[in-house]
């Protein structure tokens, strides 16, 4: 992709500017064509960068000032700026970044600046809490001691100041338990403030010894961002190899050089493992950005990171629009993953924007990948991105091999979706105490419902697609819009009753089918269905690590990045399921989905086995898998892409 001139870096601006009183352009976060002019009041000092308060209409709406004027209106018939709100001005690096990214996805700059301003709240400092703590004068002596008043007075002996509601929740008493106390003189007002600061990582704690090859991909990392100034490094370990730790060496120099990190991840809420490893190398958990925060930590994370108390933060895409003033490294991890790309809205590819905001920075960016996308492969190849490998397993363990069940030759009985040469696999690992992960990308039950009397099939009335079976929940769901329905009694179309068949398997029907071949077996279905919520994924995550359950039976949320010592294999249920279908990328994505799978297996000191149940071993995205050559797959693929134009080497136009 085309990456921008660096140009000369510049921070402040002040000093270039127009004399007060003097028009400005104000960009809004609103999809306008432009920036608008407006004026300095006398007494307010304007500078390029500055987050302000300007009249729009009738509304009021912050902005930020884009530049000097453009003189297209009459001075006298600007609007005034009413406000300069007392945060750092935005970084020129990231306002060039606004324009970058707007012109390049055809967005009105406005739009994207919503991104980056996207909880004006933050722009105004919080206000304190009100707190109460114990006062330090004697309480009076008439006062009647009833238990709850005891119990507040107990839990605030040697306590900081609290907020009242806390109190009486923590006492377990009414809040005009603590009022009363409070009118009485032995609770008194003690503000807090609103946002504690995030603690620092800390840079002296013993981190892990790593290996030769480790040492030395580590230091090709720090040594970018030693030296500061535009670098995009691929660093391409297989499963295992301790990209993580590789990673926190170059968070470490970026953080001992006094700057900030950004760390995307492609789904943060699948990421407990990550964030525990960081808390154990830098003793506190990096700040978190994604879409199920809060508002008031929303508002205290964009604030921590404009004035730079947030040093390390760690996020989902849109943590690239936050307003770091000091960001010195970008870690982009599991960089292939489609999650990356936001496909409404602004549409953009947070991977690549990534490299744009490293190189409008002037700062060096990491790509962490087993299975790096064909983009950034190209891209080395074409010596645009340096590359550092890791082709070895941590700690000697080795990757597991790969084995085809051929369903031609070896189907499962009738009605099950288990082969034998599979069925015998998960015996002997259930016998040897391992654990087995039995993946099938596909939710709920059966992917489809037919009348065994008429042949109907069930629809979605809004959008013609198959209703999926959601046995557990009892429903007919559509994958596409979201409705839902109870399985009716009799058929729609020709009234039988009993008559409903499921076709083909979802994840419940394979839990349903290892119930019943190894009914002492400890399962557990990972699917989004299972699990709301990241504390619940992080739970399961926690079991299965903990060995509390022998097979896992789960879609692509159980697929990435976790490490499950005792998990030595793997069984893919259905290997040509993403292959269908005209997307590009399908072969692209199966063989990275499936390398991503078969990588859980064996990555403590058993080898780990991967067994692949498809009706076409030959399909290269499936033989390069076997034959653990991914080079040759990309090799295959490329020529493929290049051949028809597509991209990297072409681009695609949607008409929609
Ligand atoms: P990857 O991200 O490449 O799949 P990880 O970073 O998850 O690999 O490492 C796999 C496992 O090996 C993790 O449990 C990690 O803590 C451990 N590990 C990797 N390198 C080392 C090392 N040098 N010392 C100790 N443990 C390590
Ligand atoms: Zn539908």
């Amino acid at each position: 992709m085309p990456v921008p001139d660096a140009g000369a870096k510049a921070t402040g601006s002040h000093g270039e500017n127009p004399p007060a009183g003097a028009a400005w352009q104000v960009l809004l976060p609103l999809p306008l064509a432009g920036a608008y002019d407006y004026t300095a009041p006398d007494g307010l000092a304007i500078a390029v960068g500055d987050h302000v308060l300007v009249p729009l209409g009738r509304r009021e709406l912050p902005g930020v000032v884009w530049g000097p004027g453009r003189g297209d209106v009459a001075p006298e018939k600007l609007r005034p700026i009413q406000h300069r709100f007392a945060v750092p001005p935005m970084a020129d690096a990231m306002r060039r970044f606004v324009d970058w990214v707007a012109d390049y996805v055809m967005s009105p700059p406005g739009a994207v600046l919503r991104m980056a301003l996207s909880v004006p709240a933050a722009l105004d400092p919080p206000e304190p809490i009100r707190a109460l703590r114990l006062s330090d004068a004697p309480p009076p002596p008439d006062l009647t001691w009833t238990a709850a008043r005891r119990r507040v007075v107990q839990l605030l002996e040697g306590s900081p100041p609290r907020p009242a509601g806390e109190i009486a929740r923590d006492a377990g008493c009414s809040a005009s338990v603590v009022h009363g106390l409070e009118r009485h003189g032995v609770l008194v007002a003690a503000p807090l403030p609103r946002d504690a600061v995030p603690p620092p990582p800390d840079l002296s704690r013993p981190r892990a010894i790593l290996e030769p090859a480790q040492e030395d991909a580590a230091a090709r990392l720090r040594a970018p961002v030693d030296a500061g100034g535009f670098t995009v490094t691929l660093l391409d370990g297989v499963t295992g190899s301790g990209k993580t730790e590789v990673d926190f060496e170059a968070v470490a120099a970026a953080l001992a050089a006094g700057r900030q990190v950004l760390v995307l991840l492609p789904e943060i809420a699948l990421s407990a493992q990550w964030l525990g490893r960081f808390a154990e190398r830098f003793g506190v958990r990096p700040v978190e950005w994604h879409s199920d925060l809060t508002s008031r930590t929303r508002r205290a994370v964009w604030r921590a990171v404009a004035l730079g108390d947030a040093r390390v933060v760690v996020g989902a895409r849109s943590a690239l629009f936050l307003p770091f003033p000091e960001l010195g490294l970008i870690v982009v991890d599991e960089e292939h993953e489609q999650a990356f790309k936001q496909e409404d809205g602004v549409l953009y590819h947070a991977r690549d924007m990534a490299v744009v905001r490293a190189r409008l920075a002037d700062i060096p960016v990491v790509l962490v990948s087993a299975t790096p996308s064909l983009e950034t492969v190209i891209n080395v190849s074409r010596g645009r991105y340096d590359r550092v490998a890791l082709p070895e397993r941590h700690g000697g363990a080795r990757l597991p091999e790969a084995m085809a069940i051929d369903l031609r030759a070896t189907p499962p009985p009738r009605g099950r979706f288990l082969a034998p040469p599979l069925v015998d696999a998960i015996a002997d690992g259930l016998a040897a105490g391992d654990q087995t992960l039995l993946f099938l990308n596909r939710r709920g039950y059966a992917p489809l419902t037919l009348c065994r009397a008429c042949g109907h099939r069930f629809n979605c009335p809004q959008c013609s697609a198959w209703l999926v079976d959601h046995r557990l929940a009892r429903r007919l769901v559509c994958h596409h819009c979201g409705f839902t329905m109870r399985p009716p009694p009799q058929c729609p179309n020709c009234g039988a009753e009993d008559s409903l068949v499921p076709c083909g398997p979802g994840v419940e029907r394979i839990e349903e089918e290892v119930a019943t071949l190894f009914p002492e077996a400890r399962r557990a279905i990972m699917s989004s269905d299972q699990l709301h919520g990241p504390a619940a994924a992080a739970e399961m995550v926690r079991r299965i690590g903990d060995h509390e359950v022998d097979i896992v039976i789960g879609t692509q949320l159980i697929a990435k990045g976790h490490h499950f010592p005792d998990m030595t294999l793997v069984g893919v249920v259905d290997a040509d399921l993403g292959l269908a279908g005209g997307d590009l990328r399908a072969g692209e994505r199966t063989h990275q989905l499936l390398t991503q799978v078969a990588g859980r297996a064996g990555r403590g000191d058993r080898p780990g086995r991967v067994l692949i149940q498809t009706h076409g071993p030959e399909h290269p995205a499936i033989a390069a898998l076997l034959a653990n050559d991914r080079d040759r797959f990309l090799a295959v693929e490329a020529d493929a892409r290049h051949q028809r134009a597509l991209p990297p080497f072409g681009r695609l136009v949607a008409i929609i």
